[in-house]
């Protein structure tokens, strides 16, 4: 299908309903600070308050230095043409002479958060409301104000975001447990610093969901954390023997010592007691 753009939809006047006449062409700029050339309409309805003091674009956008008058006396904000996409968001994005939230009972704000129901609308080009929507968001004080007047996104938002995060770790841990994604999945649940509730309660289920292999990193954790001391010191026989009853069994403790450690002769000693007693 060609889409005919030049085929223009008839604009009506807000007040009296008259269909708007084109009347020459207006440069207007736009909110993205562009400027644009438009058909000029106005209403010529003698009767009309906009008559000779008003016009409009192709949008169905309203121009009038009078519109801040107009307003005081005749109580009218809603001025975009009827049959129009302006009369459209002036109803679903500037929601004119509609609630757009509604507060709730004092009783029901929490602590540090103040919940009110925001309205949306949906409406046709004539400005007829189709469709009325309810949500729920939050306010949430600034600190050190009195007001709520932050935006509060959700802390169930972000709990999933967090969730989400923590399964691509998962994952990641499971193909290949190396020590820094380990330490990394570790932090995911034990990290004290963050005290939002969303994280508290993140922490929370990711213990009880996982369980089974909490244990398991926490072992993995600990081992490395130990491990990571011997990088520049020499091992005894004592600190092996810690080493090796702590060491979890998907990992080779000679081999990693080997790789870290400054403990070459006396690791040496030790895999030849290990060969020996494999042998006995
Ligand atoms: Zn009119």
């Amino acid at each position: 299908m060609i889409l005919n753009l030049n085929k223009k939809e008839n604009l009506y006047c807000p007040i009296c309903k008259e269909k708007l006449i084109i009347d020459g062409t207006i440069r207007y700029i736009d909110c993205c600070n562009t400027t644009n050339i438009s058909d000029k309409y106005i209403c010529k309805n003698n009767k009309c308050y906009l008559y000779n003091n008003s016009y409009w674009n192709d949008y169905g956008d309203y121009f009038s230095l009078n519109h801040i008058s107009f307003e005081k006396k005749f109580g009218h904000t809603k001025y975009a043409a009827l049959n129009s996409f302006a009369k459209k968001i002036e109803i679903e994005i500037y929601k004119k002479g509609l609630k757009d939230k509604t507060y709730l009972s004092p009783l029901l704000t929490l602590l540090w958060l103040k919940p009110y129901i925001e309205h949306n609308y949906k409406a046709d080009k004539w400005g007829n409301i189709l469709k009325k929507t309810y949500k729920l968001k939050f306010l949430k004080k600034q600190k050190d104000s009195k007001e709520y007047n932050i935006y509060y996104i959700s802390g169930i938002k972000m709990f999933f975001f967090s969730l989400k995060q923590f399964k691509i770790k998962y994952k990641k841990y499971l193909n290949n447990k190396t020590e820094n994604i380990i330490y990394e999945i570790y932090n995911e649940f034990n990290d004290n610093w963050d005290k939002r509730n969303y994280k508290k309660l993140y922490k929370k289920y990711i213990k009880i969901r996982y369980f089974h292999i909490i244990n398991n990193i926490k072992k993995e954790y600990n081992f490395y954390k130990k491990l990571n001391k011997y990088r520049y010191k020499k091992i005894t026989e004592n600190d092996f023997n810690e080493l090796l009853k702590i060491c979890p069994n998907n990992i080779n403790l000679i081999y990693k010592l080997k790789n870290i450690s400054a403990s070459g002769k006396i690791l040496d000693n030790f895999i030849r007691k290990e060969k020996l007693l494999a042998i006995l």
